[in-house]
């Protein structure tokens, strides 16, 4: 792996050492940096989160080419995501229709350790330290723990949704509940009484009254996530439903989704 040394002999922190954290740390590495620090509050290895990270093809030639993933990490191949919407006719729901999904799903345990082992031994991964916060020092900043504070050319915030750098550089800004509501589930396969009965390399959608479920299969495991939003006309998953379905079935599919979260809409 080449990097462009843009940041040759910088001293640079990242704070949180979960996906975003390992990738900054290599691409830190990579960038010349001479002295790197992980700080993750999390002792030992991060647990798995289940199948479903995913990752668009081209995407993930770009990230291979690269260094950050390689043909070697497990993963499931989806090629077309179907729609589903209930129908007392057909015991699975009809098949309203389906659209190209050009993506690799990896489990989120094989993705980070692969990622993790992927960060040079040169940069110091300090698990089980929480950073307390981050403030501007001299023209970097420091980073503050309980082990007392160090000093930083350049810190990265890759400490998730609720950052002490964030909280640093724009302490105005703050997590807002955005309207809502996953929930996530795991089963054996073998579980699911109509297992045969869904096609290979599909990631089924089951859109019913308020809410849009997704289901992949990994390794004999089916993952399922499914959405709710709230009565906030702005629901980001409503928005986001509006982007990715296709045009030729968004009316019938948003009938069907029509309940608390699109009642404005
Ligand atoms: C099952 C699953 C599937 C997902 N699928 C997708 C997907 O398909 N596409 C997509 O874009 N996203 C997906 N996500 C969301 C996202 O990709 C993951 O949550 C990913 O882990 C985000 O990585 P991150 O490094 O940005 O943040 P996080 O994983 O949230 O990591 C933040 C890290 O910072 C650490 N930390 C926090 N505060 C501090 C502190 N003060 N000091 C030190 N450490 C701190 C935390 O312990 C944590 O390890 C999925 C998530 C899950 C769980």
């Amino acid at each position: 792996m080449s990097g462009s040394h843009a940041l040759r002999g910088l001293r640079a922190a990242v704070v949180g050492g979960s996906i975003g954290g390992c990738a900054a740390a290599l691409a830190l590495h990579r960038a010349g940096c001479r002295d790197t620090t992980v700080y993750e509050r999390t002792a030992g290895a991060l647990a798995d989160r289940g199948v479903g990270v995913a990752v668009h093809a081209a995407r993930y030639a770009e990230l291979a080419a690269a260094g950050y993933l390689d043909a070697s990490m497990p993963w499931v191949r989806l090629a077309e995501r179907h729609w589903y919407v209930r129908d007392e006719r057909v015991p699975l729901g009809r098949m309203l229709g389906s659209n190209a999904f050009p993506f690799r799903t990896y489990n989120w345990g094989p993705l980070w350790r692969e990622l993790r082992a992927r960060v040079p031994e040169g940069v110091r991964f300090r698990s089980g330290t929480p950073v307390l916060s981050v403030a501007e020092s001299g023209a970097g900043a420091a980073v503050h723990t309980e082990d007392g504070s160090e000093p930083y050319d350049l810190v990265i915030g890759a400490d998730g949704y609720r950052s002490v750098v964030r909280a640093a550089v724009c302490p105005a800004v703050e997590p807002r509940y955005a309207g809502y509501l996953a929930w996530r589930g795991a089963y054996p396969q073998s579980r699911l009484p109509d297992s045969g009965s869904w096609p290979e390399h599909s990631c089924a959608y089951v859109v019913f009254s308020g809410a849009t479920s997704s289901s992949t299969a990994f390794r004999g495991r089916t993952e399922t996530y499914a959405s709710t939003g709230s009565s906030t006309p702005q629901c980001p998953s409503a928005r986001a439903s509006a982007a990715t379905t296709p045009p030729r079935f968004r009316p019938e599919l948003w009938t069907h989704r029509r309940g608390p979260c699109c009642t404005n809409s």
